[in-house]
C-alpha cells in the first residue's frame, strides 16, 4: 500500500505476478510460459505485468490484437510476443518491422507476405487451426492446403512458420468430453503439418484451465492468463487451493456515514428500504469505475466486516448498511476509513470471484473491466533479494 492511502485505486502486487508465473511455470515444466497480457493484462497494466512475468521465468508473451503488441515493443520489450485476432485493416507491416509474431487462421496469408515483402523481412507466423471452439483459426478441412501455401512462402524466404496452435474452449470444465475431441484433433493436424515438412518451434494448446488439469494438452508451450493473475478458472476451486495468489485489490476510502430513519429508500429506484433505524456508508466506486450495475450484493469490507452493497449501484457510488451506529450522537463513523471490494480473499476478504457470483459473470470480467478511472498502483515492483526460486 502506499503510505498515504489514495481515494481509490487498483493495487496489483508484483510480486504475487512472479510467483504465479513461478508456480505456473513448474507445473507446465518441460513446456514452456507464455504471459497472456491482452486487455491491458486484465486490467493489470501490460507492460508492469508483461516486465515482471518475464523476470519471472515467462518466456513468451501474447496479445489480441497487433496494436497491444506493438505497445509493448514501444516500451521496449523485446521478448517472442505473439498477437493472433486481426482484421483486414490490422497493421500487418508494423508487426513485421517489430519481429512480432502473427496469428494466422488463412485470410491473413496473403497480408502478411505483402508485408513480408515490403519490409524485406521474414514474417514469423502461427498457423492457427480451429480444433472445436468455432472463432478464429483455419477449419480441419482448409488446413492442408493453409500449411502448403504457408510452406511455399516459407521456402521463397517470406515467412517463418515458427507456431502452430489452437484453442480450447471447455478446459474449465474438466469433466467434459470436448477437450480431449480437441486435443485428437490438434495432434492430427500436426501430422499433417509434420509431413509438409512443418518444423514448428512451438506448438501450443493450453490455456490456464489446461495447464492446470490436462498435462497432456501442454505440448512446448501454455498460454496462461487468469493464472497469471492469480484468479482460478474453476468453479468451486479457491486460487489458494491452485496455488495461486490474486495480483489484483480494488479498494477506495468511504466517502460519506450517516444515520437514517426506518424506510429510508437508497439510490436509484429506491429499491432498497432500511428495516430499522440505521447508518449508510457512501462508497465511491461505480459502474464508471467497473462495478457492474447488476452486482447489488456484491461485498465490500470496511473495519475487518463484509457488506454487501444495498440498492442500485450508480454511475459513482455505490451503498451499504452498516446496522444501526447512532454516529450522530457519537457511534463510531466509517467516514474515510478505507474500503475493499476485493483482493487476495485473506482473512475472509472479499474476492474478484464473489464480485462475479453477484454479477452473474466470470471473474476474467471482474477485474478486466476496472475501469482507467481507477489508477493502477503498483508493489513489490522489484523482486526482494533472497526471493525463492522454484
Ligand atoms: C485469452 C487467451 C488465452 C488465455 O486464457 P486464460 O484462460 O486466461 O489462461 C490463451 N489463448 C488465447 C488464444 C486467448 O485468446
Amino acid at each position: 500500500m502506499p503510505a498515504r492511502a489514495e481515494e481509490r485505486s487498483a493495487v496489483i502486487d508484483l510480486e504475487a505476478i512472479r510467483h504465479n508465473v513461478r508456480h505456473l511455470a513448474a507445473v507446465a515444466s518441460p513446456a514452456k510460459i507464455m504471459a497472456v497480457v491482452k486487455a491491458d493484462a486484465y486490467g493489470h497494466g501490460a507492460v508492469q505485468v508483461a516486465r515482471a512475468a518475464l523476470g519471472a521465468g515467462a518466456s513468451w508473451l501474447g496479445t489480441a490484437h497487433i496494436s497491444e503488441a506493438l505497445a509493448l515493443r514501444a516500451a521496449g520489450i523485446e521478448a517472442p510476443l505473439l498477437a493472433w485476432l486481426h482484421t483486414p485493416d490490422s497493421n500487418f507491416a508494423a508487426a513485421v518491422a517489430a519481429g512480432i509474431d502473427i496469428g494466422c487462421s488463412g485470410w491473413e496469408l496473403d497480408r502478411i507476405v505483402a508485408a513480408a515483402r515490403e519490409q524485406e523481412r521474414p514474417a514469423r507466423i502461427h498457423l492457427k487451426v480451429d480444433t472445436g471452439l468455432g472463432r478464429n483459426g483455419a477449419t480441419l478441412d482448409a488446413w492442408d492446403s493453409l500449411v502448403g501455401e504457408a510452406m511455399e512462402y516459407q521456402d521463397q524466404g517470406l515467412l517463418r512458420v515458427v507456431g502452430i496452435f489452437s484453442h480450447l474452449a471447455v478446459a474449465d470444465e474438466p469433466e467434459r468430453p470436448e477437450t480431449d475431441e480437441q486435443l485428437a484433433a490438434f495432434r492430427q493436424i500436426l501430422a499433417v503439418a509434420q509431413d509438409a515438412g512443418v518444423d514448428p518451434e512451438v506448438r501450443h494448446l493450453a490455456n490456464t484451465p489446461a495447464t492446470l488439469s490436462r498435462p497432456d494438452t501442454h505440448f512446448d508451450l501454455v498460454r496462461v492468463g487468469l493464472g497469471l493473475y492469480g484468479l482460478s478458472p474453476f468453479e468451486g476451486q479457491s486460487p489458494a487451493e491452485l496455488g495461486l495468489r490474486p495480483a489484483m485489490t480494488v479498494r477506495t476510502v468511504v466517502s460519506h456515514c450517516k444515520d437514517v430513519p426506518a424506510g429510508q429508500g437508497v439510490s436509484y429506484g429506491l429499491n432498497y428500504r432500511t428495516d430499522g433505524v440505521s447508518t449508510l456508508g457512501l462508497i465511491p466506486l461505480g459502474y464508471a469505475d467497473g462495478v457492474p450495475r447488476i452486482a447489488t450484493g456484491g461485498p465490500v469490507r470496511v473495519e475487518g466486516v463484509n457488506y454487501p452493497v444495498v440498492g442500485r449501484i450508480a454511475m459513482d457510488q455505490m451503498v451499504i448498511d452498516l446496522g444501526p451506529r447512532n454516529v450522530t450522537a457519537g457511534g463510531p463513523s466509517i467516514l474515510g476509513a478505507e474500503a475493499v471490494l476485493f483482493g487476495d480473499g485473506a482473512d475472509g476478504g472479499p474476492t474478484a470471484d464473489d464480485w462475479a457470483r453477484a454479477a452473474g459473470t466470470n471473474n476474467y470480467e471482474i477485474v478486466t473491466r476496472i475501469s482507467p478511472r481507477v489508477p493502477r498502483r503498483y508493489i513489490n515492483e522489484e523482486p526482494s533479494t533472497g526471493e525463492e526460486r522454484p
